[in-house]
């Protein structure tokens, strides 16, 4: 990592190595115009657990390269606390997260043009998303080739999973093969952010080339605790690295991406964001914006938990040591089997109402069975298909709790405080069962161990989702873009009110995509940096006459 004296001068200073801020580091430092600094709060991604995809199970508690983050405890669920992993590591969740490559639906990001958004409708995204691709099965009208993004098929398929598609089939649910084609709606494999069965995080696929260059820095173990201003242009940030404190400039721009999180937290302990908070816990108010970590949006998932009649689940292999040794052995020699498979294997995306254009409910389908995420494999042959309402309408925030930027902020989603969100839940879990009962998957199934057979009637399934339900770790749309005065960042990303600061993560999703939420956050690193490349182009005429 650089040696950078305290006071240095940079173009640019990206604050997060994160799923969008390696993008930055990437395309800012290209030209060899810029002197780009990237600030990281964790280390280096060298971690084996890291590059081995199904090593992402075993990165849920650990502190080295996770912020290990709780919600507050949550009205809605039982007054339970969720846990709320995040990548603190040189790619940040993209190299903690599950792996999965799903863009969302065309209609999501309509939607976003629609309330306001110009210039990030789905045809206006399209061309981020296939310049990122290194797509696996070749380029097409939705898929690029070449990009530092590496997008593969799951190695082989397994039995389950190929039950699993053919009970959806059964079911009235089409066969899909591309989630991110043409249409989302159906059932298939999911595709995987990894390359010869290793993960491809931002860190590897857009940093490793970065970093050799002259003009950017990256310094890690770099905790950003406060932006400075000069009235309201964003001149510098004040950062904590091994205890002791320092600064550094930016004579262009300074572009927060500390996630969703991260960066209204970073906001907020440097003056913008609700004032009473901010006064409370003794920050100077620099802009009294209320929108600065509100509108907290993520994915519950409800796991539903099956005893298969077949030795043919993941626990069976993980729970046998020489199953598990002939599955070390076999990624080692070929970089195949049971060691590439992510956070889901097939899935599907359906309706519940006919009357919706698109689908509201997204199933994750695994191959093995575990009390809680991270957990001990069951001791039986066992499986899990979970449930996830794609545009929930529960609205939450994120706070600070303290001036201190080590102290973590509160965390509260509201997960399932909205009835419309509860209604789609119960709705979800019956079609799930239906498609459990189709001939193609029943005869897998010994018993549904959870919620179980007792649980019928929508009360009790509404239950076992408050008693149950966690996230799929996609928390978004708290440093909102929009053109309403609760929006945080416009439609070029810049902090409303603000000159030279821009927020550029999942944070600024209007709302939350119907889908997993990495590959669009790194399509907004993509687009964010074409952003400021062209404002610097614009700006540099001016200051040559100046
Ligand atoms: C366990 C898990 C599983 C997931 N599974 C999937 C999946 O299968 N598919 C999918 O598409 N999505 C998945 N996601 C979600 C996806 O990875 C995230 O939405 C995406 O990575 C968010 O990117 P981001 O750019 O907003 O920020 P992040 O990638 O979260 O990164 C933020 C970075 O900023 C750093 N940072 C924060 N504050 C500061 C500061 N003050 N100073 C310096 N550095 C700072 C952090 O340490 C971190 O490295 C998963 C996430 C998790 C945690």
């Amino acid at each position: 990592m650089a040696a950078v004296p305290d006071q240095a001068r940079f173009d640019y200073i990206v604050i997060g190595a994160s799923s969008a801020g390696c993008v930055l580091a990437n395309r800012l430092t290209q030209s060899g115009r810029h002197r780009v600094l990237l600030l990281e709060a964790g280390g280096h991604d060298h971690h084996i657990w890291i590059h081995i995809p199904l090593g992402y199970g075993k990165l849920f508690d650990n502190a080295k390269v996770n912020w290990l983050y709780k919600t507050e405890p949550e009205p809605e669920l039982n007054n339970r606390q969720i846990i709320q992993p995040r990548g603190k590591v040189l790619g940040g969740s993209s190299s903690i997260n599950g792996l999965l490559y799903v863009r969302g639906q065309h209609a999501d990001y309509d939607h976003w043009r629609q309330l306001g958004n110009a210039g990030w409708g789905f045809a206006d995204v399209l061309p981020y998303f296939r310049r990122a691709e290194d797509q696996e099965r070749g380029a097409d009208e939705f898929h690029g080739t070449g990009g530092p993004l590496a997008v593969s098929n799951v190695c082989e398929p397994h039995p389950l999973c190929e039950a699993f598609i053919e009970a959806a089939q059964q079911a009235g649910i089409p066969r899909n093969d591309d989630f991110n084609g043409a249409t989302q709606e159906g059932a298939g494999y999911f595709q995987l952010t990894a390359k010869n069965g290793r993960r491809w995080s931002t860190a590897v696929g857009y940093l490793r080339q970065a970093r050799r260059r002259h003009n950017l820095a990256i310094v890690s173990d770099a905790l950003a605790s406060r932006i400075l201003f000069s009235g309201r242009r964003a001149v510098g940030v004040q950062y904590v690295a091994h205890g002791i404190t320092r600064t550094a400039y930016a004579d262009g721009e300074v572009l927060v991406s500390g996630g969703a999180f991260n960066s209204p937290q970073l906001l907020q302990l440097s003056g913008l964001g609700p004032a009473k908070i901010l006064r409370d816990f003794g920050i100077d108010v620099v802009a009294d914006m209320p929108g600065v970590g509100a509108d907290l949006q993520d994915h519950l998932q409800i796991r539903m938990q099956y005893r298969c009649t077949e030795p043919i689940t993941m626990n069976d292999v993980i729970n046998h040591w020489r199953h598990r040794y002939a599955a070390g052995l076999r990624y080692i020699m070929s970089r195949k089997g049971l060691l590439t498979i992510g956070a889901g294997y097939a899935g599907a995306f359906f309706r519940t109402r006919p009357e919706l254009a698109t689908p509201d409910v997204q199933i994750h389908f695994l191959i093995f069975s575990a009390d809680t995420a991270g957990a001990v494999l069951h001791a039986f042959p066992g499986f899990m298909v979970s449930v996830c309402q794609l545009r929930p309408d529960s609205r939450g925030f994120v706070r600070i709790k303290s001036n201190d930027p080590h102290v973590p902020p509160a965390i509260q989603p509201r997960y399932l405080s909205a009835r419309s969100d509860c209604d789609t839940v119960i709705a979800a879990m019956k079609a799930l069962r239906r498609i459990m009962d189709e001939p193609a998957m029943r005869r897998y199934i010994a018993q549904e161990r959870a919620p179980g057979e007792r649980c019928t009637g929508d009360a009790d399934l509404l239950a076992f989702a408050r008693e149950t339900g966690t996230t799929v770790y996609h928390p978004t749309s708290t440093c909102r873009m929009g053109s309403d005065p609760a929006a945080v960042v416009d439609e070029r990303l810049r902090v409303r009110g603000f000159e030279r600061l821009r927020v550029i993560d999942a944070s600024i999703m209007p709302t939350v995509v119907s889908g997993n939420t990495n590959a669009a956050a790194v399509m907004i690193g993509e687009k964010g940096a074409d952003m400021i490349l062209q404002d610097a182009a614009a700006l540099a005429p001016l200051a040559m006459s100046a």
